[in-house]
C-alpha cells in the first residue's frame, strides 16, 4: 500500500495583522525560505487609535534586524521632533525629563503604513490586505483560515498579530476579560492648543484617575494627539464615559484650564482597548500558532506603550518559526519555548511596572513626592528608571 501524499498547505508561515508585530514577525522572517503570507483586514494606510509615541525600543529592535530599517523609519520623525517629556503631578508640579533612549510621535497611519512598506521592499512576503480572518482551526498537519466570504486559506504555523481583539487568541485560547489588566483609551486630534510645544511631550496625572493617565504629544505639522488612558476597572466600577471626562479634564484640570479654549479639535475622539502585560501567565502558544503583541497583552501597564513590546514579540516568534521549521516540529511543547523566551524578555519587566501602577494607584501624594524628590539633584535618575 502506497502511503498518502504529504499536505501542501499554501503557505507555510500566515501572520495575521501588519501592525508593528506582524510587519517586525515578517521582517525577521526574509530570509527564512519559507512561504510567508501577511494578512490584514485593512488596507494601508490606515489608521489606529494610539498616542502616536514611538518608544525608543522599538526602533532599538528594528536596528537589531538591520539598521537601515530604523534609519528608514528614523525619517518620520518631523523636523520638531521630541526634546523633552514633562510630567504633571497631581498637585501640578511638573517634573521635566529626557528618554535614554531617542525616540519620536508619528501618526499610526504613517508610521505602520512605513513598517509595511519596508516589509513591501525588503521581504518575498506574501502582503494580502482587505483580507479578514473570520475564524481558524488546528488539524493534525495544518491550519485551516476561514476568510471573510466562504474564502480559505491554509499554513504549517498561524502567528497572531492580530492586536486587542485578536481572532486568532478568542478561537485557540478564549479567555474572559481581566479588567485589572487592561486600560480603555481615547484621543483626538487637536491644533491650536495654548503652551503646547513641537519639541515636548506631555504626562497629566489627575489624584482621581491615576490608573492612567492624560497626555498631549505632538505629531508635527502643528497638530497634537491629546487622549486619556484609565484601568478598565475603574471605568466599570465608576462607571467612566472617557469621551465624556477627556473634554472635562482639559477645561478643568489645574495644569490645563485655559490652554484648550482656542484650540481646534480635528476629528472626533476615538477609544480602543489596551490589553496590560504583567498580570498572571496564560499561554501564549499551542500546536501551530503563536500569539505576539496585543494579542499577547503584552502592554506596558505605567506608561501604556506596546509598539516596543509588539515589535519584540514579533521577533522573538520569527526565532520559533524557525526553530519549528528546523525541527520540523509544531508541538504544543516546543512552542512552549516561544512564551519562555516572552517571560524572560519581556513579561518580567511589564510584571514590575504593573506591581509599580497598582502601588501608586490610591497615593497621589505619593506621586507628588515622587516628582518633588527627582528635583533633588542626582535623585531624578533613580525616579526616571522606577517609571521606565
Ligand atoms: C488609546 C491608545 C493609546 C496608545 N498609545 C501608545 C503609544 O503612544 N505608544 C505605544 O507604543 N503604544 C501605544 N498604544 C498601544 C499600541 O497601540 C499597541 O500596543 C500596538 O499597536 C500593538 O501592535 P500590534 O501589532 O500587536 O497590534 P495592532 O497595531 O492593533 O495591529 C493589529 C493589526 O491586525 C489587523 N487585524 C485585526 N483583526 C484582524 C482580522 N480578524 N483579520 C485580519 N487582520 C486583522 C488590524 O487591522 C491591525 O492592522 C496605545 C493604545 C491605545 C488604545
Amino acid at each position: 500500500m502506497s502511503a498518502a501524499a504529504p499536505f501542501i498547505c499554501d503557505y507555510d508561515v500566515a501572520i495575521i495583522g501588519a501592525g508593528p508585530a506582524g510587519a517586525a514577525c515578517a521582517l525577521a522572517l526574509r530570509a527564512s525560505g519559507l512561504r510567508v503570507a501577511l494578512l490584514d483586514k485593512a488596507q494601508f494606510p490606515r489608521d489606529k487609535v494610539c498616542g502616536d509615541a514611538i518608544p525608543g525600543h522599538a526602533l532599538k529592535a528594528l536596528r537589531q534586524l538591520d539598521p537601515a530599517f530604523a534609519e528608514a523609519l528614523w525619517q518620520l520623525q518631523p523636523l520638531d521632533a521630541v526634546r523633552q517629556s514633562r510630567l504633571v503631578a497631581p498637585n501640578g508640579d511638573s517634573l521635566w525629563m529626557q528618554w535614554k533612549l531617542p525616540s519620536f510621535n508619528s501618526p499610526r497611519e504613517t508610521f505602520d503604513t512605513a513598517l509595511l512598506e519596508l516589509v513591501r521592499l525588503h521581504t518575498p512576503t506574501t502582503i494580502l490586505e482587505n483580507t479578514i480572518l473570520k475564524g481558524l482551526h488546528v488539524a493534525a498537519e495544518c491550519v485551516h483560515l476561514h476568510l471573510a466570504e466562504g474564502a480559505e486559506l491554509t499554513c504549517q504555523l498561524v502567528i497572531g498579530c492580530d492586536g486587542a481583539n485578536s481572532v486568532v487568541r478568542r478561537q485557540l485560547l478564549p479567555l474572559p476579560l481581566d479588567r485589572a489588566h487592561h486600560c480603555a483609551g481615547v484621543r483626538a486630534y487637536f491644533e491650536n492648543i495654548k503652551g503646547a510645544e513641537a519639541g515636548l511631550t506631555e504626562y497629566f496625572f489627575t489624584k482621581d484617575y491615576l490608573q492612567g493617565y492624560l497626555w498631549i504629544f505632538p505629531v508635527g505639522q502643528g497638530r497634537y494627539n491629546v487622549g486619556l488612558g484609565m484601568l478598565s476597572e475603574t471605568v466599570a466600577r465608576h462607571k467612566v464615559d472617557l469621551k465624556q471626562v477627556l473634554p472635562e479634564l482639559l477645561a478643568r484640570h489645574p495644569a490645563l484650564a485655559g490652554r484648550f479654549g482656542q484650540a481646534r479639535q480635528l476629528g472626533a475622539i476615538q477609544g480602543f482597548g489596551l490589553p496590560l502585560g504583567g498580570g498572571r501567565t496564560v499561554p501564549l502558544s499551542g500546536a501551530r500558532f503563536l500569539l505576539c503583541g496585543d494579542a499577547a497583552s503584552l502592554i506596558d501597564p505605567i506608561q501604556g506603550h506596546g509598539i516596543d513590546t509588539a515589535m519584540q514579540s514579533g521577533m522573538l516568534a520569527a526565532g520559533q518559526v524557525l526553530a519549528c521549521f528546523g525541527k520540523r516540529d509544531f508541538s504544543a511543547a516546543f512552542l512552549r519555548k516561544y512564551d519562555q523566551q516572552v517571560a524572560h524578555r519581556i513579561s518580567r519587566k511589564l510584571a514590575k511596572s504593573y506591581r509599580l501602577m497598582r502601588f501608586l494607584s490610591n497615593k497621589p501624594w505619593l506621586v507628588n513626592a515622587g516628582v518633588r524628590l527627582a528635583r533633588v539633584p542626582g535623585l531624578k535618575p533613580w525616579v526616571q528608571k522606577a517609571i521606565g
